[in-house]
């Protein structure tokens, strides 16, 4: 089969249109990748034609040998659907997971995002934790989320509960919490190595003046935990615009009855 005939392709090309329409990629802003299943390779391999192998900055031991669909460095979003050949590549692991090499696309040359090591590491850290569901590994720059990482405090409480009060929902789709990873020089091991730390706990990772790493089972299910946490934050930058503030809330033992229903736990920890 055709490299872009293939559902997955089509599937991860659509997230980017959608992630481009709702504004969370500026010029090369953002970047985005899919851990193929086995028979997902095999069903494109006539297309594959493998180039040399290149370090990946990161030893990812638990990805070795495995398929990946990513975004390039400086590719525009907007471009995807458009250039797909050129705004995007299926790479491949060595056996230790610390070399990649291009098997399809960038035909105009380039390489994989800058941001290739947070998404392998977390990749890594997810295909364990959830028993190899996880496939997809999100990274935007959403403003309202961006815009909160000004004012509140960096920490895991202080997001989570905020963005659990905004919207009844949000304690239902991410009840394990979100992780904030302050301020760092992004593109390297430094940083992937502390939103990988997060990820064994959360799906979501906001980096402070920067943006958000998400991660789930599909593309619908990331697409739509990245959609939920910036709505909330986009409620949030509002009710903090306005005068009075919170005169009312959703507090810590509406919280627990709403775990009850509908069979989330929530962590104690957030609900001082
Ligand atoms: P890339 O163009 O290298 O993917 O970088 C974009 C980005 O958002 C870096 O954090
Ligand atoms: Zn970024």
């Amino acid at each position: 089969m055709r490299v872009l005939d293939a559902e997955f392709v089509k599937d991860f090309m659509r997230m980017a249109g959608d992630g481009w329409d709702q504004g969370w990629h500026e010029r090369n802003g953002g970047n985005l990748s899919y851990r193929l299943k086995p028979e997902e390779a095999e069903s494109v391999r006539e297309e594959l034609a493998p180039g040399d192998w290149q370090e990946i900055g990161t030893s990812v031991p638990g990805l070795s040998g495995e398929y990946f669909l990513v975004t390039g460095s400086g590719k525009y979003f907007r471009n995807v659907m458009i250039k797909p050949e050129d705004s995007f590549c299926i790479i491949e692991l060595d056996g230790k997971g610390e070399n990649y090499r291009i098997c399809w696309g960038l035909i105009n040359g380039g390489r994989p995002t800058s941001e290739l090591p947070s998404h392998l590491m977390n990749h890594e850290v997810k295909k364990s934790v959830t028993c190899g569901k996880h496939r997809v590994i999100y990274h935007c720059h959403p403003a309202n989320t961006i815009a909160l990482t000004f004012v509140l405090p960096l920490t895991d409480e202080a997001f989570t509960r905020e963005l659990w009060e905004m919207a009844t929902e949000c304690p239902v789709v991410f009840p394990e919490g979100i992780g904030v990873v302050p301020w760092r020089v992004p593109g390297g091991r430094d940083i992937a190595v502390a939103t990988s730390e997060l990820m064994k706990k959360y799906n979501v990772a906001i980096w402070a003046h920067h943006g958000i790493f998400c991660s789930g089972a599909d593309f619908d299910e990331t697409f739509g935990l990245m959609h939920t946490v910036e709505k909330s934050a986009e409620i949030l930058v509002k009710v903090l615009s306005m005068t009075p503030r919170k005169l009312q809330t959703i507090g810590p033992d509406d919280f627990r009855h709403l775990a009850v229903d509908f069979k989330v736990e929530l962590p104690e920890q957030f609900l001082y």
